[in-house]
């Protein structure tokens, strides 16, 4: 969806489940696997729920009342918010003023999360480089004549079911 009237500022997202409640509400369902739950302030500021209800209410004027709904497995339980239109339009202008820092960007300073064991840029990373390198057979091992240690290749990201999969990106 564009957030501005030219096109200019542009999302893509994906809604994990929208609903029509008895009461003829839309309903955005979002499910979190994280161990820590939100407080109200944290859901009242949620920039993701906010942009798929703005997405929603384009894509459906039909829609009177819009919910957002939170759904945190770990925990058994709902959390629900709504939003005004002076809060929807607050983000608004928040996500497009983040695009201009974004696309203004000229340094790009590493982030080492968890993410780091499945980035396809760890080789030229400089926060990882030496790391991978410190992973890797010494250089020439093959050349002189030595089978490749199979021990010494780098380690394959540890396999993690989808739930933890999914947590290492809330
Ligand atoms: S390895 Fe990838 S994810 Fe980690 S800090 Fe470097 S660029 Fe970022």
């Amino acid at each position: 969806m564009a957030l501005d009237a030219g096109g200019r500022y542009q999302l893509q997202g994906y809604v994990d489940r929208l609903a029509r409640a008895g009461d003829g509400a839309y309903e955005i369902h979002d499910y979190k696997t994280s161990s820590s739950l939100p407080s109200d302030g944290d859901l009242r500021r949620d920039r993701q729920l906010t942009v798929y209800q703005m997405a929603v209410q384009r894509r459906f004027p039909d829609a009177r009342a819009i919910r957002l709904v939170w759904h945190y497995l770990a925990f058994d339980l709902e959390r629900i918010s709504a939003r005004t239109p002076a809060e929807i339009e607050s983000h608004r202008r928040a996500a497009m003023r983040l695009i201009d820092t974004i696309e203004a960007a000229a340094d790009f300073p590493p982030k080492v999360s968890a993410l780091c064991r499945w980035c396809e840029y760890r080789d030229i990373c400089p926060a990882q480089k030496d790391l991978l390198e410190a992973e890797l057979p010494p250089r020439g091992a093959h050349a002189a004549g030595r089978a490749p240690d199979p021990q010494a290749r780098p380690k394959a990201a540890p396999s993690l079911d989808r739930a933890e999969q999914i947590e290492l990106f809330d």
